[in-house]
């Protein structure tokens, strides 16, 4: 009898023992999903493009905080005199020493265009307030790059063509859409500093503009449906290349070009120019560094270089 009460009371202290396990089981399980769901979320990064300018999961979440919304931040106008006013403190040091720390040693691009580098060749260099247009075309590239403080965001004229060329592609069985589009000096920083820090300078500047020098700062470069190479070939990129210059777009860094553009092929950044300089370029298979007979490297940076 006793002993029938003993073993009863066993097998249910055993039975409450094994559920205790199950339950141990099932939460240790439960925890463990939610790490790893956490993990994929968050802190999984499997980015692999190379596009000069961006870390496309930044550009994701810049679209959509900045794009195509900011045109209001337009500066008043471009026609005041040459900004040599704000000289104070040329950079001394070397490329890699000065974005080492990009957080605090980038502020002062204001004096970024005292001495711009003259292009080669008959091509009239002017500096409007920081900006450096040649020939009256606005180049930013890794040789002149944009003031902090230049925030136009998104230009209306070359989004309106954007627009229309998404909707012109759309007949042809084309989608097209802005992935990413106006970006700040500010975020262009946040990037490219994240880069600096987790890959050092040489290669962060292989994936990444340096801040001021990003083309997205202007509001005329977009890059179209994505920052992976696996848009190269696809049908959209494409008719990118057979139609861009249509609506005043080149592809900004062509094949072939790199040594010149200073950045590796790109078919998805198109950067707005007018259709008439878009055409000359495209047919004569130039690329914007060639016509306008400018470099495009961080040694010939007045910033860079003092
Ligand atoms: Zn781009």
């Amino acid at each position: 009898m006793s002993n029938n009460t003993n073993r009863a009371r066993q097998t249910k202290a055993q039975r409450r023992h094994d559920t205790a396990q199950a339950y141990g089981f099932m939460v240790g399980l439960f925890a463990f999903l939610m790490v790893m769901a956490v993990y994929f979320m968050f802190f999984h990064n499997s980015d692999k493009d190379s596009e000069a300018a961006e870390l496309p999961k930044v550009i994701n979440y810049n679209t959509q905080k900045v794009d195509l919304s900011d045109a209001d931040a337009r500066p008043a106008d471009n026609s005041a005199v040459n900004d040599e006013s704000s000289q104070d403190e040329p950079a001394s040091s070397t490329p890699d020493e000065s974005v080492s720390d990009t957080s605090e040693n980038t502020a002062d691009t204001s004096a970024a265009h005292e001495s711009a580098p003259d292009p080669t060749g008959d091509h009239k260099l002017e500096v409007i307030n920081g900006i450096t247009y040649v020939d009256g075309i606005m180049i930013v590239n890794k040789t002149y790059s944009l003031p902090q403080n230049y925030a136009p965001g998104l230009d209306p004229v070359a989004e309106a063509a954007f627009n229309q060329m998404a909707s012109d592609s759309w007949g042809d069985g084309v989608s097209l859409f802005i992935c990413s589009g106006y970006r700040s000096y500010q975020d262009q920083e946040k990037v490219y500093s994240g880069y600096a820090r987790e890959r050092g300078t040489a290669e962060a500047d292989k994936v990444s503009s340096r801040p001021g020098h990003s083309e997205h700062q202007s509001g005329l470069a977009m890059d179209i449906n994505t920052t992976d190479y696996w848009f190269t070939g696809t049908k959209e990129a494409i008719w990118l290349e057979e139609h861009c210059a249509d609506y005043g777009f080149i592809i900004r860094f062509p094949e072939g070009k790199e040594s010149v553009t200073g950045y590796e092929y790109e078919p998805w950044h198109i950067r707005y120019v007018g259709v008439d300089v878009a055409k000359e370029i495209t047919s004569k298979g130039l690329c914007l560094e060639e016509y306008l007979g400018v470099t495009s490297d961080y040694r010939y940076a007045p910033e860079y270089n003092g």
